[in-house]
C-alpha cells in the first residue's frame, strides 16, 4: 500500500507541470480478483473514497472481490441481500393479532366445511 501511494504522488507532481493550477486528488489502485475466472482486475478511484468490496469483472462480467493484501475481502451478504420471507412480507401488511383472527376465521370454516361433508357423505 506503501509504494502505491508514493507512485500515486509522483503521478500528480508530473501532471502539475503541464496542467498549471490543477490539483490532483491522490489515487489507489485496487484489485479486484474474479471468482468465476480467476483472473485480476485492477480499479483505481481516488484515496479518499472507499473502495467497493465488489467489481464486476472485465474478463467475464461476473463478480470479482476486492483482493486486500493477497486475501480477497470477506463479502457480507447478509443485511442488505438477504430476501424477505413470505412470513416477513405478511408481518409488514398485517399484525399477528390480525394473522391469527384470519386463521381463526379460516380454521371455523374448514371445521364447518368437513362437518356438513360428514353429514353429506
Ligand atoms: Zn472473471
Amino acid at each position: 500500500m506503501a509504494d502505491r501511494s508514493l507512485r500515486g504522488m509522483r503521478l500528480g507532481a508530473q501532471s502539475l507541470q503541464s496542467e498549471e493550477g490543477v490539483v490532483f486528488s491522490p489515487r489507489a489502485t485496487y484489485t479486484y480478483r474474479c471468482a468465476t475466472c480467476g483472473r485480476d482486475t485492477d480499479m483505481v478511484f481516488s484515496a479518499e473514497a472507499e473502495a467497493p468490496e465488489a467489481w464486476e469483472c472485465k474478463f467475464c462480467s461476473h463478480e470479482a472481490t476486492l483482493m486486500v493484501g493477497s486475501e480477497p475481502v470477506v463479502i457480507d451478504h447478509s443485511d442488505a441481500k438477504t430476501p424477505r420471507s413470505h412470513w416477513d412480507m405478511l408481518l409488514e401488511r398485517r399484525t399477528r393479532a390480525e394473522l391469527e383472527e384470519l386463521l381463526e376465521e379460516r380454521l371455523q370454516y374448514l371445521r364447518a366445511r368437513r362437518g356438513t361433508q360428514k353429514i353429506g357423505a
